[in-house]
């Protein structure tokens, strides 16, 4: 059997209380750095690590997604990539990119994906060399975002969008809420095995205190209640419940 194709490495900065920052490796010692909401743990890991920083990749213009970005492009020299839609709140821009735009790190093209919906002008970036999906703040595990500037058939069209990709994509969001989340999403559907199987396991690893992203596309065809909704109204019922609920 041929081997398996190795894939560059995504490091994981955690940052605030559960945001991650995720820094793609595309290249040995060359990291794009995607919504660094926080200069200093950026930073301090590509100095410990040795690493260089050549872009900044962010999906959104929320602050926790790009509070980091003037202070690591001073250090570094770094381009800061954003969306175009919301460009005038992405400090230190220097390319505006929209859906069916790349933006090639190296050997790897990542694809730029118009998911509107949490915000208006959300993109996210998918490099399928590296099997990767960088989602921000639009799909989460058995979640999705909450609609802060669109309309359920926004975040409806968006999650079709990211759930047409290939099913063996590796996940990289922008939040630890899989706990939340699948605790929500079980009372939406209660006779979902696949997703109690899933709720049992992330319990466990979050009492080991263990990071639940990334995570396959596929499962979140099979688990979360907002991308297997099936219609925008259905979609916003649930989003509407997910705002009010309090966890047991
Ligand atoms: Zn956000
Ligand atoms: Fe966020």
């Amino acid at each position: 059997m041929p081997p398996l194709p190795e894939l560059p490495p995504v490091h994981r900065v955690p940052a605030f209380a559960d945001n991650y920052i995720w820094l793609f490796e595309y290249e040995p010692g060359t990291v794009a750095a995607v919504d660094p909401g926080d200069a200093a743990p950026v930073l301090a890991f590509v100095e410990r690590r040795g690493l260089a920083i050549s872009h900044i990749l962010n999906t959104h213009w929320h602050p926790d997604h790009v509070g980091g970005n003037r202070a690591i492009k001073a250090a570094s020299g770094c381009t800061v990539v954003g969306p175009a839609r919301e460009a005038d709140r992405i400090p230190g821009i220097d390319r505006a990119v929209d859906a069916g735009d790349g933006v090639m790190l190296g050997a790897h093209e990542a694809r730029v994906l118009f998911v509107g919906g949490h915000t208006a002008g959300h993109i996210a970036y998918h490099v399928p060399s590296a099997r990767a999906l960088f989602s921000g703040d639009t799909l989460f595990a058995m979640g999705c975002g909450r609609l802060f500037e669109g309309t359920p058939d926004d975040m409806f069209q968006s999650l079709a969008r990211l759930a047409a990709l290939p099913p063996e994509t590796r996940v990289f969001c922008a939040h630890e809420y899989t706990l939340a989340n699948a605790c929500f999403a079980v009372t939406v559907e209660p006779g979902n095995a696949a997703l109690a199987a899933r709720y049992a396991a992330v319990q466990e690893a979050r009492r080991r205190n263990e990071p639940t992203v990334p995570f396959a596309l596929a499962e979140e065809l099979a688990t979360n209640p907002f991308v297997r909704a099936g219609s925008p109204a259905r979609l916003g019922e649930i989003r509407r419940a997910k705002d009010a609920f309090q966890p047991a």
